[in-house]
């Protein structure tokens, strides 16, 4: 049983952080909304008035929040001032930052983590609120090989397959080369389909022929992007549910920031990320991503 602090109850942090309390570990969360702390306190969870008061007893602090700034601003604060929450933590404390966030501010974080003696490790996730919730999440880890196996067996309470990418930050990065080439196999995949289908062919009979040749993927064989092709499928169901075209669009922005940074030749993500901006622009961002698919007619791309 370890004492673990938790910061970010949101979609993602609330049933993450429920899964830790079931595997009967002591669990004292924070987030700025009031009613997220109220309902995990209802499920035994201990809610703390401030990320500082979580984590006074913690040996492990996870967090789970939305973008870079936010784990920049929780965890090294200001910097004339000092006030980050690494300030606050005893030597040896092991920190899990589960955001998805640039690589950048996972090194930074992760830096100044181990010049105090901290321990710290990047651990985006794959496997949306379904996973979370499932305890079925994949962790895609950053930091160092010590580091990695004091979280393994925490995260193993949350999640099924846990991944070792290397350094800090090498969680952050395989998780936008994973999701630039899902854009890619989407887009590719919708338009072969959508150009199929204007030629008079049967969506599903072309996904049969597709998925048993060449043009197989993931896209194809488990979630096909055309209503009807395939039973439980976000696409069979008015495209709720699934991954939101807004959080692919968050996840491609970080993703072309690191090609750039990298000076990377990413043609191909970056027609993807000019696709799914369009698509969320026009009023689609809380559609599954492979509404994609609806997307590709000769009147609109
Ligand atoms: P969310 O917006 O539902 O939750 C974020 C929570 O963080 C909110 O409850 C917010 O109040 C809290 N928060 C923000 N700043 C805080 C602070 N300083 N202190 C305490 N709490 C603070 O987001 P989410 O869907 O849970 O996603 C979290 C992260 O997981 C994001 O980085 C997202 O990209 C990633 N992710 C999400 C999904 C998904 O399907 N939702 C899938 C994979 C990865």
């Amino acid at each position: 049983m370890t004492n673990i602090a938790f910061i970010g109850l949101g979609n993602m942090g609330g049933p993450m952080a429920a899964n830790l309390l079931k595997a009967g570990h002591n669990v004292v969360a924070f987030d700025l909304v009031k009613t997220a702390l109220d309902e995990f306190v209802t499920i035994g969870g201990v809610a703390a008035s401030s990320a500082a008061s979580a984590v006074e007893n913690a040996q492990v602090v996870i967090s789970m929040l939305p973008a870079g700034k936010h784990v920049a601003g929780l965890y090294l604060g200001n910097e004339q001032e000092k006030n980050g929450l690494l300030m606050l933590l005893t030597k040896g404390c092991l920190v899990i930052d589960s955001s998805t966030i640039d690589a950048q501010t996972s090194r930074s974080v992760g830096l100044y983590a181990n010049d105090l003696g901290i321990k710290f490790v990047d651990a985006p996730v794959s496997g949306g609120t379904a996973g979370a919730k499932a305890g079925t999440l994949s962790f895609i880890v950053g930091g160092e090989v010590e580091a990695f196996a004091l979280a393994e067996p925490i995260l193993n309470a949350m999640g099924k397959n846990i991944f070792h990418a290397g350094p800090a930050g090498a969680g952050q990065v395989a998780k936008m080369c994973n999701n630039m080439l899902l854009s890619v196999l989407m887009a590719g995949t919708s338009e072969a389909l959508r150009m199929g289908v204007e030629n008079g062919l049967d969506a599903k009979v072309l996904s049969d022929i597709m998925v048993k040749s060449s043009g197989r993927n993931w896209a194809l064989e488990i979630y096909n992007p055309v209503p009807g092709v395939m039973d439980g499928t976000p696409a069979s169901n008015d495209y709720q549910g699934g991954f939101m075209v807004d959080l692919m669009n968050k996840d491609l922005g970080l993703a072309l920031a690191a090609a750039q940074a990298s000076d990377s030749a990413v043609p191909l993500g970056q027609k993807a990320a000019e696709l799914f901006k369009d698509h969320g622009a026009q009023g689609h961002g809380r559609l599954d991503f492979s509404s994609i698919y609806q997307h590709y007619s000769s009147k609109k791309v």
